[in-house]
């Protein structure tokens, strides 16, 4: 199959659809942990597809969600400083923190700027020698790499105007703390983007600490039902393991060179996560060789205490024990257009896709 078309295709889905109605014998739950299957999910309405025996949870895929709102307040407050140039990916820009948001901040002056990649921040560090440049790094292995070219260059020019403020995830440990938490999940929909840098093997440890299965997925309903069937397979037979249904995409050893870029840079380090508090070893922070581009230790600044939304149950909706609609304030204080929480900001987000596609 080369043609997107061909993912879509009404035959194959209707096959794979009687497929799976007939081994569905019992219950499972299913969790897909990439904000990416969590908006294709909801657009092309595979929970309505499926029979009533398979349960589709939302975990903590989309990156902007689980960032922590003091890591927004931390960059309000570097907005403010003087001399200072913000970069970030446009979907953080409305991130509410806990009394201003970077476009609120952007509205009163503050030079905030959108960019695509890590390289057009470094851009501007080398056309503003007299300003400090912060890129905002968010996201999981997926993005990681880009940042850690963009610092590998920055070393190499010599640029001494460029930092990072990274909230770069890793996702395994938030698989397994979902399982070590007592979430009921029988199998993972593992991530399509992020398993093209790591490949599959990062995945190992959820089959073989908890005899739950993981089918890395790609993005269209032919691939979401396909990869369900393929974890149905797994569980019924109780035969747990990483499988690859992104197969025109994801290779089993990934994308070695953006590894090693991450390898370079990063270490781990505890993070904390949206709904989960601290998850040890799941986050990605510079090295000692790469630390003078860490914005969090050479500029010092000041930090509002975080204050968290009252009324969001965003945290509970990242572990897949409330669906949006849950939450009291869906679709009436909190729109698309007025989020309240970082669920409803991204497109990647439960609430943004619940909202876009049920409401
Ligand atoms: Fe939070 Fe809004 Fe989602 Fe409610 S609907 S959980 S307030 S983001």
């Amino acid at each position: 199959m080369k043609h997107i078309d061909e993912f879509r295709n009404k035959g194959l889905v209707k096959n794979l659809i009687n497929k799976i109605e007939k081994i569905s014998h019992y219950e499972v739950s299913i969790m897909e942990v990439c904000g990416g299957h969590t908006w294709a999910i909801q657009k092309f309405g595979i929970p309505s597809l499926l029979p009533e025996t398979i349960k589709l949870m939302s975990g903590p895929g989309c990156p902007v969600c689980v960032t922590s709102k003091s890591f927004i307040d931390h960059a309000v407050a570097y907005s403010r400083l003087n001399n200072t140039i913000i970069t970030t990916f446009g979907d953080l820009i409305k991130v509410p923190g806990s009394t201003s948001s970077l476009e609120k901040e952007k509205s009163k002056g503050a030079d905030i700027r959108i960019v695509f990649s890590v390289l057009d921040a470094l851009k501007i560090a080398e056309n503003n020698p007299q300003k400090k440049i912060i890129f905002l790094g968010v996201g999981f292995e997926t993005t990681a790499p880009g940042t850690a070219a963009g610092i590998i260059n920055a070393d190499k020019k010599n640029i001494d105007n460029f930092f990072i403020l990274s909230s770069h995830k890793i996702m395994p440990p938030a698989m397994s703390a979902l399982i070590d938490e007592g979430v009921k999940i029988n199998g993972y929909i593992a991530p399509g983007h992020v398993s093209t840098i790591t490949g599959s093997s990062i995945y190992q440890g959820i089959p073989q600490n908890y005899n739950v299965g993981c089918v890395i997925s790609g993005f269209e309903p032919v691939d979401i039902l396909q990869s369900i069937y393929m974890l149905l397979m797994q569980i019924y037979n109780e035969d747990f393991k990483v499988e690859i249904q992104y197969t025109r995409a994801v290779k089993p050893e990934g994308n070695v060179i953006a590894q090693q870029a991450i390898n370079e840079v990063f270490t781990l380090a505890d993070d904390w996560w949206r709904g989960f508090g601290i998850i040890p070893a799941s986050g990605l922070i510079l090295n000692s060789k790469y630390s003078r581009f860490d914005a969090a230790t050479m500029i010092s600044v000041e930090v509002e205490k975080t204050i968290e939304e009252k009324g969001c149950i965003c945290g509970e909706i990242l572990k897949g024990l409330k669906k949006p609609k849950d939450c009291k304030l869906f679709g009436t204080v909190c729109t698309s257009t007025n989020p309240v929480g970082a669920c409803m900001v991204s497109h990647e987000g439960s609430c943004n896709a619940y909202f876009r596609f049920n409401s």
